[in-house]
């Protein structure tokens, strides 16, 4: 069936919900659909929760988290009271910790502004502090039963496959977002945005989607060009060409290093720095050096510039000359990140040895 024919939508929305009422994944945040159809509201706070820390991992990483969470806080009044260390060292594994603040400071808005109730549609949710669209919107359609439509990456490919849409992501955002809202319908929202997150997890995977048990295949696009894997296209990242180079870190002896003056034009134009020599593809060695010193390899430095990637071998040696000589601690400070980080090598760069020069 194609997306055209006037049949499609109902067909669609009936067969991805009657899978769903088969096949839906048992979580503990999820009401299932015998359940809501029986009467049983989700709890907002399990329900806004779940979605936030879904959106840092996986369901089974995420589970431990979440039945830790609401065992320690099962309401949102008692998650607003936690002390922020608390909170921290509890999301300790989950990662972005500004997602851990602002996950306080929703609770506390909802605690003592709300009366700890969430508000129940999609603008009230978004007012709230740190929910984003995605989040406004999962938690209108799972918690409220709004005809929010929901988009996440599920969404997103089975969405790109069912309608075979050929533009690359991420420029494919709004138009994946316009044709996942032509499926959305005041029917069973929060099913159905579960049921294509479900689809989306557990049969229209990112690899290898298994087809032969999915209910949309009469009516997906990508199903019938016969490489439905193909979808959703992304945009191919462009290999950054790599350069190199030496980079020249000379002391005093007295606490401070040379440095130059850079060109007015080109990279870095006018900026202090350490000597260099130039960057190219072939990569100069000590013999670019600005002045004749026993010079030592003693590392790498790596630093990626908006058009290419950069590998500079540093040499360090003690001796004089006709520089710019800072006090080292300040050249630390002032210095662009990548003389920077050939100043004070970050704990990543890796020692090459020493070598005479
Ligand atoms: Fe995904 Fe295949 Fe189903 Fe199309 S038929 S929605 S590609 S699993």
């Amino acid at each position: 069936m194609m997306p055209d024919s006037p049949q499609f939508v109902p067909a669609v929305r009936a067969a991805l919900l009657d899978w769903y009422d088969a096949h839906a994944r048992a979580l503990p945040w999820r009401v299932g659909p015998h359940e809501r159809a029986a009467g049983v509201r989700p709890d907002p706070y399990r329900v806004w929760l779940s979605e936030v820390m879904l959106q840092q991992t996986t369901v089974p990483h995420a589970t431990a988290y979440f039945l830790d969470f609401t065992r320690r806080w099962p309401t949102v009044a008692d998650l607003a009271a936690v002390a922020d260390g608390d909170l921290m060292a509890a999301w300790a594994g989950l990662g972005y910790y500004a997602r851990a603040r602002n996950l306080l400071a929703c609770a506390r808005a909802v605690a003592s502004e709300h009366g700890g109730v969430f508000p129940d549609d999609e603008a009230g949710l978004l007012a709230l502090p740190g929910v984003g669209a995605y989040t406004a919107a999962a938690v209108a359609a799972i918690a409220f039963d709004r005809p929010a439509n929901v988009v996440d990456g599920n969404v997103e490919r089975v969405t790109a496959r069912l309608f075979a849409v050929e533009t690359p992501l991420p420029a494919a955002k709004p138009e994946l977002k316009r044709l996942a809202a032509t499926l959305v319908r005041d029917d069973r929202p929060g099913d159905w945005a579960q049921a294509l997150m479900d689809l989306g997890a557990t049969v229209c995977r990112p690899k290898a989607p298994l087809c032969d048990r999915c209910p949309l295949a009469f009516g997906c696009a990508a199903f019938r060009t016969g490489d439905p894997g193909r979808y959703a296209l992304k945009t191919k990242k462009v290999a950054r060409p790599r350069r190199k180079g030496a980079v020249f870190v000379l002391r005093d002896g007295q606490g401070r290093v040379a440095l130059e003056r850079r060109p007015d034009r080109g990279l870095l134009g006018a900026m202090l720095g350490l000597p260099t020599s130039a960057w190219d593809q072939t990569g100069a060695g000590v013999e670019a050096a600005p002045v004749p010193a026993d010079w030592r390899a003693t590392g790498e430095v790596e630093h990626v510039f908006t058009h290419f990637a950069l590998t500079l071998t540093v040499f360090e040696a003690t001796g004089q000359g006709d520089f710019i000589w800072t006090d080292e601690d300040e050249a630390a400070q002032a210095l662009p990140s990548v003389f920077r980080k050939a100043l004070r090598p970050p704990r990543s760069s890796r020692a090459s040895g020493a070598a005479s020069g």
